[in-house]
């Protein structure tokens, strides 16, 4: 009988959850997974997909070898072939592509289904950086918001997670926790218990927005117009954290005169939500302290997703009361936090009105 020993890896899928597997080994074979109980994020348990990763890792249908096609494509008819025969085939190719247009005809692509460390973005770049082939940023998540993010504040962080325990009032927004951040769910559940309202912003009705407290389904595309409709109210309900402002942001006079522009009868018609939602919403997240915004990728994967982050960015960071110098986590956000660390000055925020021309359809302009 082989003798079994325990392991603990780190899941190297592209994930925020970042869990920690216990594996049990018997000779070179892993037989039994899970999540680790002892990890405080994990809590003993792993997602749907990763819970029968064995059988996919085992699985009698996964490709081993190379193989090359001999139907035509769509026959799926394939047979064995070399390791040398595979790489002599794709270098020959490669090598005609350049003879012909140059390196920069091809144009590499992958990205981080798999985030180990040989196997995402190391060997390849320098493989095809040494050939002269063409750059790509081979991201398809969220770059937009990034930027966006990175406009208003900086950079793009974001809050401990665990924090989220302390709010009162929980904003996903474009994000569907209970499918796919799944163990950031029993904290909020936690938040809850303690009495936290959860509002889920979000054109479809995902299984977040099912056991949210409130869910505002506004139209795709229409966040940036949401975010502009909330500090329309704070400012004309003089909620704004005037102080903060002062402070430690620059060019909010300009954007509280393009949030003058976004009445909440205008921000209605455009988003799709009714006068009465983005009044409450904005009365809600004004009022309530501490706050915490969990953005995810439904917010930026369109046109004028940049903006949009960059303007929910630019309400939070100017919004009353004061969350940078609240006792607990203060304004929080999966895209960035208002809340410094103990003891710093909050970064000087940009909160300028943005480019005055449209940005293509569907978002508004910001
Ligand atoms: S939730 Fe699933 S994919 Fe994400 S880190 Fe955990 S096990 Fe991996």
């Amino acid at each position: 009988m082989k003798d079994t020993t325990g392991h603990k890896v780190v899941c190297p899928h592209d994930c925020p959850d970042t869990c920690v597997m216990t594996v049990s080994v018997e000779g070179d074979r892993a037989v039994a997974l899970g999540g680790d109980p002892e990890h405080r994020f994990t809590r003993g348990f792993l997602c749907a997909k990763v819970n029968r990763y064995l059988e996919r890792v085992y699985s009698p249908d996964r490709i081993l070898h190379p193989l090359k096609r001999i139907g035509r494509k769509g026959e799926g008819r394939f047979e064995r072939i070399t390791w040398d025969e595979a790489i002599g085939t794709v270098a020959a190719r490669f090598r005609e592509v350049i003879t012909a247009h140059g390196p920069q005809a091809i144009l590499p692509y992958s990205y981080a289904g798999n985030m180990g460390l040989l196997s995402y973005a190391s060997m390849d770049r320098r493989f095809f950086h040494a050939l002269g082939a063409s750059l790509l940023a081979r991201t398809i998540c969220a770059s937009a918001g990034g930027a966006g993010l990175k406009a208003t504040v900086g950079k793009s962080i974001g809050f401990d997670p665990e924090a989220i325990v302390h709010a009162r009032l929980i904003v996903a927004w474009g994000a569907n926790v209970v499918s796919s951040n799944v163990h950031l769910w029993p904290f909020i559940e936690e938040a809850r218990r303690r009495g936290a309202t959860l509002v889920t912003v979000d054109p479809y009705r995902s299984r977040t927005a099912e056991k949210s407290d409130r869910h505002l389904a506004l139209l795709p595309g229409t966040d940036a117009a949401l975010a502009l409709g909330v500090m329309h109210v704070v400012f004309r309900e003089g909620r704004e954290d005037r102080e903060y402002l002062d402070k430690h942001t620059v060019g909010w006079e300009a954007l509280r005169k393009r949030a003058r522009e976004w009445t909440p009868a205008r921000t209605a018609e455009t988003t799709g939500l009714t006068v009465e939602e983005v009044e409450w919403f904005a009365r809600a997240y004004a009022t309530t302290r501490p706050s915490a915004i969990r953005i995810n990728y439904g917010l930026n994967r369109h046109a004028g997703g940049g903006m949009a982050v960059r303007t929910e960015a630019g309400w939070r960071c100017g919004r009353s009361p004061a969350c940078p110098r609240s006792p607990v986590p203060g304004g929080m956000s999966g895209g960035a936090c208002c809340s410094p660390p103990r003891g710093r000055s909050p970064p000087t925020t940009r909160l300028s009105s943005g480019p005055t021309s449209s940005h293509p359809a569907p978002g508004p302009s910001t």
